[in-house]
């Protein structure tokens, strides 16, 4: 038997075929899952359902801007009336104003602090509290984050301010939802190249540093991701909750 054999997850985050979410969503289908998507906006809706459908034409696929709740609660109800349950939720969504991702931080306007907060930090907090009491059997959320939470990253302002956030907000949401069996953990991912990625000043020269200095002297890739992806939703994690598991080539150890 597949390690998620009979599991029920929601990806949120497919862009295209380069995303996290997509790699996460194939390790975790490989593996037995059966899975629905959401996506932000007709723009990206034909995108997700030709990724989709390589798991059946019957995939369950949503529109859900994470910064609407109607939207949000829309695509609980028709997971409740589809599914009935689910165990498994990736959070793999983040957004920042391009202007805030380049320059000082310092000159965070208070508008890109807030849609940066809200769209990849209360999100998850939304979401959680949504997909909770479907969760009947328990369950695992994943959110993915980023170095640049605990240690200055240039470029990465606000993003890293909202990704800080996000992890303590996932501990917290570790010791509410730990008495229903509902694990919450992030993986904070090596640099990868992706459409969100491409929109960091310098990203290009963050993926030669990775690689120039990390343990490994590689950069990560996206199977990886997939894989620990796969443990954190697996019964192998059945303790592990609240954590953030770096998953970067090891560069999170380096002091220099
Ligand atoms: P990606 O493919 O561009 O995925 C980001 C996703 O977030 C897109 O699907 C995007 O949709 C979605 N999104 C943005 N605003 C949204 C909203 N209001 N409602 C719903 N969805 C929204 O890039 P990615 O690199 O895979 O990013 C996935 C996650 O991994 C993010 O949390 C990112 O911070 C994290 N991460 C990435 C790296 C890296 O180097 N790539 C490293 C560590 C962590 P739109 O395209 O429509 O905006």
């Amino acid at each position: 038997m597949s390690l998620l054999t009979g599991k029920l997850g929601i990806v949120f985050g497919v862009a295209n075929k380069r995303s996290i979410a997509w790699a996460i969503a194939q390790a975790w289908a490989k593996e037995g899952a059966r899975l629905a998507f959401t996506y932000q906006g007709e723009r990206l809706k034909e995108n997700v359902e030709e990724l989709a459908a390589t798991f059946g034409s019957d995939t369950l696929i949503l529109p859900c801007d994470v910064t609407r709740d109607e939207e949000i609660a829309a695509v609980f109800k028709t997971v409740g009336e589809k599914f009935g349950k689910l165990h498994l939720l990736l959070h793999s969504v983040a957004f920042a104003p391009r202007e805030a991702l380049e320059g000082e931080f310092i000159n965070t306007s208070r508008d890109a602090f807030r849609i940066a907060h809200d769209v990849s930090a209360y999100s998850l907090v939304a979401l959680a509290r949504a997909a909770a009491p479907l969760m009947t059997e328990g369950g695992s959320i994943l959110a993915m984050t980023y170095y640049g939470s605990e240690k200055v990253v240039p470029h990465y302002n606000v993003m890293g301010v909202a990704k800080a956030a996000l992890e303590a907000s996932a501990r917290y949401l570790a010791y509410d939802l730990g008495p229903k069996k509902i694990r919450v953990n992030c993986i904070s991912a090596g640099p990868v190249n992706t459409l969100a990625a491409r929109g960091i000043a310098g990203f290009t020269d963050m993926l030669k540093h990775y690689e120039a200095h990390a343990p490994l002297r590689r950069n990560v890739l996206p199977d990886e991701l997939g894989a620990t992806g796969v443990f954190l939703a697996s019964d192998g994690a059945a303790a592990i909750t609240g954590q953030v598991i770096y998953v970067d080539s090891g560069y999170q150890i380096m002091g220099m």
